[in-house]
């Protein structure tokens, strides 16, 4: 499964938080190192390594920046339909746009998802344009202009592949939507199609790693299976996140937190804590209070940061993660929304906080349980 940390801030456009994922850097190597060693020097021979590395970073770039449009395309129609863009992390296949909440309409998400493969549709047009215009007097420019022209409609085309979460499956989603009035069995079906595709892929690759069909190599077999399995899964993990938003739909904070949760005061030592609190109860999740007020929160990892002859010595306050530096739920929020700051934030635990008060705490497996139960129940 994609996880959407490890990525990198790359700063705001129009109010929407950019982020690099690491593979990024992994594409972004092997597109400008195979551009500038085999690309150009067979599209413009006799020519120095230098201008090949030039133009291969050129483009590269290029190529990055119709990424970044295709997705700023997807955030602004989504905009335009009242769902604000939170962030988008570019990945090595394109981009996940962080949306605050699904469209609450088949057309809305009609026009959000075919946006972004309308733009690369475009961007490819205008490089097809250019080489037109650049063919035989400005070879290098148009050995560039080709390239785009190429790999903008391939963006296309892929992420209209009709396989749920690509925009192709989200288009498709809509349309069944929209036909049948059924929006959980439109994303069931999508994501089946998803999936399908993937499998797909994933046999074409091996397929063609044994037999080797029209002299390709396998390489591409491998390459591929690689993109069916990314395919496969985040289908699987998509449908997993629909039947989680579609669980938690309607219910807030307080309505899953537990308000059992382990409380110690801030000026016992780590040891008093250990003995009297952590062995017994089992809980590995302190919220740090003074007088009901929360002073911080304290993790199994933050009581392992000191070495045990230091216990006696060192208070809770010390080691806790402190309050202003925590990420807090309030009562009256959307139990999905507190799910996706957890997300967002790679955190496991959020305390609920009314005003400067701890009332509970939502840890994601009391999310699970809450679901597990209910569903036990058939509610
Ligand atoms: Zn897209």
């Amino acid at each position: 499964m994609v996880k959407m940390g490890s990525a990198f801030n790359l700063g705001k456009v129009f109010g929407i938080q950019f982020r690099l994922h690491y593979t990024w850097f992994i594409i972004f190597v092997l597109v400008t190192v195979s551009l500038s060693w085999q690309y150009f020097p067979f599209a413009y021979p006799g020519r120095g390594q230098l201008l090949y590395w030039v133009l291969g970073t050129v483009t590269s770039l290029l190529f990055f920046a119709s990424v970044v449009a295709h997705e700023l395309a997807h955030s602004l129609v989504s905009r335009i339909n009242g769902i604000p863009v939170r962030s988008i992390t570019l990945f090595i296949f394109g981009g996940v746009a962080q949306i605050t909440r699904e469209a609450a309409r088949p057309g809305a998400e009609l026009r959000m998802a075919a946006a972004g493969p309308a733009c690369s549709l475009v961007i490819g047009g205008l490089f097809y344009l250019l080489w037109l215009f650049t063919r035989g007097v400005i070879e290098p420019i148009a050995a560039l202009a080709e390239w785009l022209f190429i790999i903008n409609i391939a963006v296309a085309v892929f992420n209209l592949i009709p396989g749920f979460p690509l925009d192709g499956g989200r288009v498709f989603r809509s349309l069944l939507w929209h036909f049948t009035g059924n929006y959980k069995r439109s994303t069931q079906i999508a994501v089946r199609v998803g999936q399908g595709v993937g499998y797909l892929f994933i046999l074409a690759g091996i397929l063609i790693v044994f037999l080797r069909p029209f002299g390709l190599s396998w390489f591409n077999g491998v390459w591929l299976a690689f993109i069916g399995w990314f395919l496969e899964n985040a289908a699987s993990s998509s449908y997993r996140q629909v039947q989680w938003q579609d669980a938690l739909r309607g219910f807030s904070a307080s309505q899953v937190m537990t308000s059992d949760s382990p409380v110690v005061p801030p000026n016992i030592t780590v040891s008093e804590l250990v003995q009297g609190y952590l062995l017994t109860s089992g809980h590995h999740f302190f919220m740090v209070t003074n007088e009901g007020r929360l002073e911080g929160i304290l993790t199994l990892e933050n009581i392992k940061s000191v070495p045990q002859q230091s216990w006696n010595m060192t208070q809770v306050k010390e080691i806790m993660t402190p309050v202003d530096k925590l990420k807090v739920a309030h009562p009256d929020q959307d139990a999905l929304s507190v799910l996706e700051q957890m997300e967002e934030n790679a955190i496991n635990q959020i305390p609920v906080v009314s005003g400067d008060r701890v009332i509970g705490l939502i840890a994601r497996d009391n999310l699970i349980r809450f679901l597990r139960t209910r569903s036990e129940l058939g509610m």
